[in-house]
């Protein structure tokens, strides 16, 4: 988008907003800081997290192109995938791109339900591959982040050296914002894949309950976490996807031992090292990947769960 397009967008934030918008958001925002949830609300910066959000007598769309206030017609690079009342637009930047998403009323359901959906699968979302699901797939993410992320670091570094508010810091800035956004991207292409995999092919989905900020604190396992998977994004999406794709998730406790425990005979063992990559049972003698177990293990414990009582049960519907 060239230049002069970004300064008027720059003035169209300051006057586009309706009054009362603000007025809920300031009401939102007070509320969880009294609820304690977040810290007192700040005002908004110019170039932080930069947006702003248009009701649906300010916006047109047609086909692959938006007219937005005082720019007039700005074309999409896709089209409106959902038809239905427009209710409003948001529009935000993110490193040098901009974005509009754009909240849409639907009438009814989108159709997305599959015929290919089999019955069960439990899934064990890992540290060396994304996942590892009960059938024994295995699924790896694109890491690429590795390279990525020491170029990150050395942009980083030069970052320090310079003069804050200068031109070169602001040029290094952008940069260093389009490699975020690139590391994202690749994050989020790997976990669109498979939870789109997940809810076209699955039913019912067993999965494990998600570790809080205390597991978080363990250093190593955290970068591979917040690396490689973005558990919450994960989550996000599941529960996205499972309402258009119709699917039933069960969640298993995550105290529930799905590693330590034997798929074959139900043994337990006290105690398992993260670096043991393979299960070996003293019980029974069996010998399996150490993450096809505990995928198994999920999934057996999900459909326990299910029968047993609907509360860890979230049936995905719409509506
Ligand atoms: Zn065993």
């Amino acid at each position: 988008m060239p230049e002069n397009i970004l300064i008027f967008l720059g003035c169209l934030m300051s006057l586009s907003v309706p009054l009362s918008k603000h007025l809920l958001r300031q009401g939102s925002a007070f509320k969880r800081f009294f609820n304690r949830q977040c810290k007192y609300p700040k005002f908004k910066k110019k170039g932080v997290r930069d947006s702003f959000y248009l009701s649906n007598d300010q916006i047109k769309v047609a086909e692959n192109r938006i007219r937005l206030p005082k720019l007039g017609w700005v074309k999409l690079t896709e089209s409106l995938r959902f038809s239905g009342k427009i209710l409003s637009a948001t529009v935000s930047r993110t490193a040098n791109k901009w974005f509009v998403s754009i909240s849409v009323q639907l009438e009814k359901s989108p159709v997305f339900v599959s015929e290919n959906q089999t019955d069960v699968v439990g899934v064990d979302l890992g540290v060396k591959s994304l996942a590892t699901l009960s059938n024994g797939e295995t699924i790896e993410g694109r890491k690429p982040l590795k390279k990525l992320s020491s170029r990150l670091a050395r942009l980083l570094r030069k970052q320090a050296s310079l003069t804050k508010g200068s031109k070169r810091n602001d040029r290094q800035k952008l940069k260093i914002s389009k490699l975020h956004y690139r590391i994202r991207c690749i994050r989020q292409d790997s976990l669109h894949k498979l939870t789109h995999h997940l809810c076209q092919d699955f039913k019912v989905i067993c999965l494990e309950d998600f570790p809080g900020k205390g597991m978080l604190k363990n250093h190593k396992l955290a970068k591979a976490i917040s690396e490689i998977m973005g558990f919450y994004e994960f989550k996000r999406q599941i529960e996205y996807k499972a309402i258009l794709f119709g699917n039933w998730i069960s969640t298993v406790s995550k105290w529930f031992p799905s590693s330590k425990t034997c798929s074959n005979c139900g043994s337990k063992k006290d105690k398992l090292k993260l670096s043991e990559r393979f299960y070996h049972c003293e019980a029974c003698g069996m010998k399996i990947d150490r993450d096809l177990n505990a995928a198994i293990n999920i999934e057996r414990e999900g459909i326990r769960l299910m029968r047993q009582s609907t509360l860890n049960v979230k049936a995905y519907a719409w509506g």
